[in-house]
């Protein structure tokens, strides 16, 4: 039997890049103290809102359920769940209806709002008139701008996501490989720019297998509904190269992170000038004059 190199239980996990064997104890612990020092660099502080973005997923869930149990004894620290419906029928409605339980478990109030409500078209909609083009640009796009709007609705002081390590260096070398150096320095703002709520993303160091563990510990949904609409060709290229890197060279996932960490003071110094406009539809911050979102609703508009 493999020890736990903590105590003396039994192994429960080997984490290759630490060369630890951990018992379950020690690998919550372990977890839970990445996502604290994560938290910490953010300053949350009381009186703040924080909105978390929930789908539904185990990557959400878990956001929702660290944070909570970090802060759930602070007084004046309020938290509520926003999912988005994108209108995907067979996909989200489970997801849903897992966030329904995880918010009711926690006694958290959630606000579940719909593109259809907001934008008028569901992403099935979308996916019928834009044949052409890859779906997912629309409703992540979409996503993005409405989860913001949301958080700003809640008069939320923090948007928490739930994108964890893995996601975190696939966009890093993803930007890196397609020369988008000014997308690559928007991933790390320089400055709050009003109307825009400030990003968390506690999962940020935890590989993804961890995320499944803890979830899988906690009795927090796994299991990951594949989006029929799917369109991500040069990310799962990356995912798979940085894969296989990982199991040749264990830590290639923090190393990606941690040269980004180390450029993060040029890339601001280099592209924070920029001061967002306002997007003379909407009114929300934006570069040029018609923000993204309006862009892709107006050559929706047209073809119908
Ligand atoms: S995979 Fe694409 S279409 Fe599906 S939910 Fe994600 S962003 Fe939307
Ligand atoms: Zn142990
Ligand atoms: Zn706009």
């Amino acid at each position: 039997m493999t020890r736990c190199d903590k105590c003396s239980y039994e192994s429960f996990y080997f984490q290759r890049y630490s060369g630890m064997h951990l018992c379950q104890k020690h690998f919550k612990e372990d977890v839970e103290r990445k996502i604290r020092s994560t938290i910490r660099k953010k300053k949350i502080k009381k009186g703040d809102k924080i909105a978390v973005a929930l789908s539904g997923g185990k990557d959400s869930s878990v956001a929702l359920y660290s944070f909570n149990n970090i802060f759930k004894n602070w007084k004046n620290l309020e938290i509520v769940a926003i999912t988005i419906d994108e209108g995907i029928s067979g996909y989200r409605d489970r997801a849903i209806e897992n966030s329904r339980l995880l918010t009711k478990r926690l006694d958290i109030d959630q606000r579940i709002v719909s593109f259809k409500e907001y934008f008028g078209y569901t992403t099935d909609e979308i996916a019928s008139l834009e044949r052409d083009k890859g779906i997912c640009s629309f409703c992540g796009v979409l996503r993005r701008k409405l989860l913001n709007e949301v958080a700003l609705e809640e008069n939320a002081t923090v948007l928490v996501t739930g994108h964890n390590l893995n996601d975190e260096s696939e966009t890093v070398l993803l930007n890196i490989i397609k020369g988008d150096i000014e997308r690559l320095a928007r991933f790390s703002p320089s400055k709050v720019q009003e109307g825009l709520i400030p990003r968390l993303k506690p999962l940020s160091s935890i590989p993804e297998e961890e995320v499944i563990l803890y979830a899988q510990l906690e009795d927090l949904p796994t299991k990951k509904e594949r989006c029929p609409y799917i369109d991500e060709a040069m990310r799962f290229e990356i995912r798979q190269i940085i894969k296989n890197l990982e199991e040749k060279h264990p830590g290639t996932r923090y190393a990606i992170m941690k040269s980004f960490y180390e450029l993060e003071d040029v890339l601001r110094a280099k592209y924070s000038k920029k001061n967002l406009g306002k997007c003379k539809i909407c009114g929300s911050p934006c570069i040029g004059e018609i923000c993204q979102p309006c862009n892709l609703l107006s050559s929706i508009k047209k073809k119908i």
